[in-house]
């Protein structure tokens, strides 16, 4: 009898482009499965995406060395989308397969010592508001594949809705995905799950040990628990039977993953669901404009929910201006001299009146550290990170420290250039907004949150305990907090500085003030008798993200926006890639950079109007100077994401020719950071 001979196309996790032939011929691989392959020196795991008795490759072909039959076999539609991964945002198609795989192996008994599901007392439904019924019996009017964006404000019964919808998927036999932001999948946020699903939930997020993260992929994989929660990698678990997406705080950029494969689990998970033929929810109180103009123009399908369950009053909100704030002061000239330039009169009172009335206050700042700059007036020195072109931010009384890298040193009474004694630290961190408030309220219990803080679960969730229970009196943190949380206790929010996120170097910088000052007031007023106080200040407060958040006029701020991103077709107006190249060596860069202008002018030159790109750069990024890495930036703009892809492509496929050895290339599509 003739030896069959198999050919198998094998996605291999190696930076390689497309898939590598091999041979087999003990019997037939079926598409999907785990194998392991021989590469050069290496064996490397690999998925087989194909099979043929016909050898089209010219080379001579290795075996696969190994069938890996513990791993299970990839359904055709996951294997379809990350193709679609792998083509969409250029990164080896071997290297997204890999990312199916929990990170060990699968063990028969898969009790662990701790429980990442909290137990919880069944709850029933409630009944449904007015606006929760429509919003679902809408969702539901329509079958198979559609995205429906949820535009509902804070406290309107969303994750309500999205309960109902899973409960539904449930009876229908499928399985649920639900992605929220990493910093969101708190114990409150999974009891509510727990409770109305008891043990159908499974979860995954990044701080989970690799055993349970193992465990909770298995549970979810093999339709034991038919609703996965996670952060936005657990769209990369190879769930069979999709029945329902659901991607809650749609626009938070933590969606987009920033290293490696640069994906954007919102836009991914849109195309898993047309490859599921079933609907995703996208769920916010500030959409992404990206979202919204999809909507407005009938692609998605858009829901509102304008009123809050429990309460029709929203909480007051007032608007301090810290520049005539600052002049009055300096007029009068009385006691306010005691408060800290940070703090208005205003904000002061209202903390004392909660504090008071034993209510809880919470200040956000989006700068950690005591100061950001630390500056000689005499001779103007700044406090520079000698690896980045950074100026060093003061944390406690002397330390030093670099944002980007872990350079750290110590502050001196005098200035290292002049040796004046007048330097002095700039601008104001929550470290700051910490020891002052502490010093103004000695009484009163005070939790800071902020990446110096807290690191991992378990300190967040001390905190969130400690404000349930009202062990803590004020709260000071970042956007971290910002973020989804509910306190009952909480009277007043105070936004110490809204002014620090207007002057980003992105042009979503409005959009993400408007996102932030929103969700940060929706903090305030969770208690029905109580509807609480929010305190902005602020410079510019006249900025459009500060009067349109105060507003509650999403509408408006979003025509605006739209109208501003369309003059100056950026997205949505128009799609947008990056490319970033960088490198140690200066030299090597600016040659690079010389033939990649090259390269540009000659491809705009040749291309017809079809593909019609517009380039700007490249340049230098924001963050020329990082941890010794010279970085230089471009981007590409169009009206269609075809052009842009063919540009790209080919300039990937020209990279050796363009970029000297020792410079580092990267394509990011939609990107979302551009420093
Ligand atoms: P969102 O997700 O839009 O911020 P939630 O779904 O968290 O809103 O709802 C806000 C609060 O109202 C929650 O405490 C929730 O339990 C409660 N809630 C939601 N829907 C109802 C309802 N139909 N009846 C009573 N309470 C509800
Ligand atoms: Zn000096
Ligand atoms: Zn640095």
């Amino acid at each position: 009898m003739d030896q069959k001979v198999n050919y198998f196309e094998v996605g291999v996790n190696a930076p390689i482009d497309g898939p590598l032939t091999y041979v087999w011929s003990n019997d037939i691989i079926p598409t999907g499965s785990s194998v392991e392959v021989p590469l050069g020196r290496r064996k490397v795991p690999g998925i087989v995406l194909n099979s043929t008795d016909t050898n089209v490759s010219s080379f001579e072909l290795k075996n696969i060395s190994a069938l890996i039959e513990e791993k299970p076999v990839l359904s055709p539609k996951f294997i379809k989308w990350c193709q679609w991964v792998s083509q969409y945002y250029f990164y080896p198609i071997g290297m997204v397969l890999n990312l199916a795989f929990p990170p060990l192996k699968k063990k028969s008994n898969r009790k662990t010592k701790y429980q990442v599901i909290p137990d919880t007392e069944e709850t029933i439904a409630p009944n449904l508001t007015d606006e929760q019924k429509n919003t679902l019996a809408e969702i539901k009017k329509h079958d198979g594949f559609n995205t429906h964006l949820v535009h509902g404000v804070t406290g309107s019964g969303k994750t309500e809705v999205y309960l109902n919808l899973i409960a539904d998927c449930l009876k229908k036999n499928k399985s649920a995905i639900v992605l929220v932001p990493e910093i969101s999948l708190t114990p409150q946020l999974l009891n509510r799950f727990s409770a109305r699903f008891k043990d159908k939930v499974a979860i995954i997020h990044s701080q989970l040990t690799a055993r349970e993260k193992t465990n909770q992929w298995w549970a979810a994989f093999s339709d034991e628990k038919p609703i996965l929660i996670g952060a936005r990698s657990a769209l990369f678990c190879p769930i069979k039977d999709i029945g329902l997406i659901i991607i809650d705080e749609e626009h938070e950029p933590s969606f987009k993953q920033e290293e490696k494969l640069k994906y954007h689990a919102r836009d991914a998970a849109i195309v898993l669901a047309k490859i599921h033929d079933c609907p995703i929810v996208l769920g916010s109180a500030t959409p992404s404009l990206e979202s919204y103009n999809q909507a407005k123009s009938g692609k998605y399908i858009y829901h509102q929910m304008n009123k809050r369950v429990h309460q029709d009053v929203m909480p007051e909100t007032f608007v301090v201006d810290l520049k005539k704030e600052r002049e009055t002061r300096e007029i009068e000239n009385t006691n306010h001299d005691d408060l800290p330039f940070w703090l208005s009169q205003k904000l002061y009172d209202q903390i004392g009146k909660s504090l008071n009335a034993n209510k809880q206050s919470a200040l956000f700042l989006n700068r950690r550290g005591v100061a950001q700059i630390v500056m000689c007036p005499d001779c103007g020195f700044v406090y520079e990170c000698p690896n980045c072109e950074i100026s060093l931010t003061l944390h406690r009384k002397k330390d030093l420290t670099c944002h980007y890298c872990d350079y750290s040193q110590v502050l001196k009474d005098r200035c290292p250039s002049c040796q004046s004694i007048e330097i002095k630290p700039l601008g104001i961190g929550t470290e700051k907004v910490e020891s002052d408030i502490k010093k103004l309220f000695p009484n009163a219990t005070v939790a800071r949150v902020d990446r110096d803080k807290v690191s991992n679960r378990h300190q967040l969730e001390e905190i969130i305990t400690g404000m349930e229970n009202k062990s803590i009196d004020i709260l000071i943190g970042t956007q971290m907090i910002a973020k989804g949380l509910d306190f009952q206790h909480l009277q007043t929010v105070g936004l110490v500085l809204a002014d620090v996120a207007f002057n980003l170097p992105n042009f979503r910088s409005n959009e993400r003030s408007f996102q932030l000052i929103t969700q940060v007031s929706g903090r305030a007023g969770r208690n029905k008798n109580d509807p609480g106080v929010v305190i902005i200040q602020a410079y510019n407060t006249d900025h459009p993200s500060i009067t349109h958040a105060l507003n509650n006029d999403f509408a408006s701020f979003a025509k605006e926006e739209l109208q501003m991103r369309n003059s100056v077709e950026f997205p949505p107006a128009s799609r947008l890639a990056l490319i970033r190249f960088s490198s140690s060596q200066l030299d090597q860069l600016e040659t690079s950079t010389t033939q990649l202008k090259n390269f540009c002018d000659t491809y705009l030159s040749r291309s017809e109007s079809k593909v019609a790109v517009r380039i700007l750069g490249p340049s230098q990024a924001p963050l020329y100077k990082l941890k010794n890495v010279y970085r230089h930036q471009m981007l590409i703009l169009s009206p269609d994401h075809q052009s842009i892809h063919h540009f790209c492509k080919y300039l990937v496929q020209n990279k050796k020719k363009i970029f000297s050895t020792r410079v580092k290339v990267l394509v990011d599509i939609d990107p979302v950071s551009m420093m």
